[in-house]
């Protein structure tokens, strides 16, 4: 993809946040080819189904993406989407770095769980399949088109534990008071991310519009902070590169909801790992609720 037009603003933003020697390593690796990735579902596949495995990666050129117990890599032109294994739920197509939000969410069999902006299922049915049709998956996308989407994954994968909803932050928080053991909020964002997968996310770049992002990211992190038991998860990430949409907006978030810490953050470069670009948020409500508390319950 050696065509990609990067914005002037946003080379800019990348040489001030890597430093003129890393933002070149960075720039570079829009030369290189991008990377695929499927996950096993493990609800369809266990771990004796060794002989049906060796077949997929043969069949796939299959490599193990490091972050991920079930993701693989997949050679490009091998097209396992168009397998009628795809169709039976055997894997779900999904860009490797995007497996590494749901790892760290770390849902448990028997959770309330909450998938907050969840179409078109990629961290919906990977969370499901650790839950093991135990406890309540809710995956909700504002969107009804998408949710559609969301709802034909969710069957094709075999999940029997989820509800789709279509919902706005704000309406499911006044329903769902801390009611979620652990939230996932793969937020909407500018896509820095994506550029080299998707060219659009190039055309839609621009400043205001990372600011118009950020601002959307808090307004649902404080629905999710709501939403959230007291000793509960909430995982936030994207699948861009500024400070704005990620520290930034969880430093505030941390500012407005003293009963939150930051357990950690992750980064994938493409330029250090075989992957796009994904930032992720690891954050723990307090078990006594702290200052969160009385807006929770109210
Ligand atoms: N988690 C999904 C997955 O792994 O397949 C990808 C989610 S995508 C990064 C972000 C989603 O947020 C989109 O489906 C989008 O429709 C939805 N969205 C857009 N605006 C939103 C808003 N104001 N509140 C909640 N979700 C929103």
């Amino acid at each position: 993809m050696n065509d990609i037009r990067l914005p002037a603003g946003y080379i800019e933003q990348m040489r001030r946040m890597l430093g003129e020697s890393e933002a070149e390593r960075f720039f570079a690796s829009y030369g290189e080819p991008r990377t695929y990735g499927l996950r096993l579902n493990p609800l369809k596949f266990g771990p004796r189904d060794t002989g049906l495995f060796a077949v997929l990666q043969e069949q796939f050129g299959l490599e193990p993406v490091p972050w991920c117990k079930d993701g693989y890599y997949y050679r490009e032109s091998s097209r396992p989407g168009t397998h009628p294994w795809h169709a039976a739920g055997l894997y779900y197509i999904q860009e490797p770095s995007a497996m590494s939000a749901a790892e760290l969410l770390d849902a448990r069999p028997g959770e309330m769980i909450l998938d907050l902006a969840a179409a078109p299922g990629g961290k919906t049915t990977q969370i499901a399949g650790r839950m093991q049709g135990q406890g309540l998956l809710v995956a909700n996308e504002i969107h009804p088109a998408r949710a559609k989407i969301l709802s034909e994954n969710i069957e094709r994968m075999g999940i029997r534990n989820a509800v789709v909803v279509s919902a706005s932050p704000d309406r499911l928080a006044a329903r769902f008071p801390a009611f979620f053991d652990r939230i996932m909020l793969d937020a909407p964002c500018s896509g820095e991310g994506m550029f080299r997968k998707d060219p659009d996310a190039v055309r839609e770049w621009s400043e205001s519009q990372v600011a118009f992002c950020a601002e959307r990211q808090s307004g649902i992190l404080d629905d999710a902070a709501v939403m959230l038991r007291p000793g509960g998860t909430l995982v936030y990430s994207t699948c861009t590169f500024n400070r704005a949409e990620n520290e930034d907006t969880i430093e505030a978030f941390l500012t407005r909801h003293p009963s939150f810490t930051l357990e950690r953050t992750e980064r994938i470069w493409p330029h250090r790992a075989r992957g796009e670009g994904h930032f992720v948020a690891v954050l723990r409500r307090a078990a006594d609720g702290g200052e969160d508390a009385a807006a929770a319950t109210a």
